[in-house]
């Protein structure tokens, strides 16, 4: 992550968060793939639709709120969501743009659980929400040039491959910015009351503490992502990934 570029301002931003991640635990492929098809088939499951030639499976359901990306799992390509709405909560750049805005179904349960949190005292902001494919397909081709791949890949998601594009995943921070998609910001208020009550209003903390071999990705306390209020209550409930809830890899460990 290139943190150092954070502060300042919007284009800072967008680039610190290419990845929405830091360093990358090696899952492979076939951690996922020996696995199909999994032993309770879910809407991902039936939805795969093609593999590429890079290895990465094409999901077939890109509207539902249910969609699996991840390092193995792609959005198509040019995918843009049927609509987006701009969020209306303050995010900390200040300045609307594709990054404040979500799909309305994600957009509106986030005011509602950033209203419910200042009533408790926590005043959250946004960091990061939609990026479009083009913006990661320029964003990711800047890095390889840069770095090549291999390294790139490190720090930066492959286009069709981060979260931000499906306009069901956020960042969120305190309202000062502070520890904004750092780890620090684990040991916050912001990020304790987050965890506690996110579910209630239909989010998940997308990359748990513990899951990193499962999800591809380190613990990140601020990344949030839609699935609907049933969906977020049984993953949190019972300390499950997207990826186990959705039976793509074993839960018997
Ligand atoms: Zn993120």
């Amino acid at each position: 992550m290139k943190a150092n570029m954070f502060y300042a301002g919007v284009i800072a931003v967008f680039l610190s968060l290419a990845a929405c991640s830091g360093t990358v635990h090696q899952i492979k492929p076939t951690d996922v793939q020996k696995n199909k098809p999994a032993a309770q088939t879910s809407p991902a499951v039936k939805t795969v639709s093609s593999l590429s030639h890079k290895g990465l499976y094409t999901v077939a359901n890109p509207d539902s709120t249910l969609v699996l990306v991840n390092k193995y799992f792609k959005l198509p390509d040019n995918y843009v969501p049927k609509q987006l709405v701009s969020v209306n909560v303050p995010f900390i750049t200040g300045e609307k743009s594709e990054l404040t805005e979500m799909r309305p179904v994600a957009a509106k349960a986030l005011e509602i659980m950033f209203a419910a949190a200042k009533k408790d005292g926590v005043q959250l902001a946004g960091v990061s929400a939609y990026r479009s494919y083009k913006s990661q397909t320029t964003l990711f081709n800047t890095y390889v040039r840069e770095d090549g791949e291999k390294k790139a890949l490190t720090y930066s998601a492959r286009p069709g491959t981060s979260e931000h594009e499906t306009g069901l995943a956020v960042d969120v921070s305190g309202i000062n910015g502070q520890y904004a998609a750092t780890p620090a910001f684990a040991t916050t208020a912001e990020a304790a009351w987050l965890a506690a009550h996110a579910a209630e209003y239909g989010f998940i903390i997308r990359y748990p503490k513990g899951k990193e071999s499962v999800t591809g990705y380190e613990y990140e306390a601020w990344h949030l992502r839609y699935v609907g209020p049933a969906a977020a209550k049984e993953i949190t409930e019972k300390g499950l990934a997207l990826e186990e809830y959705l039976g793509k890899v074993s839960v018997t460990h």
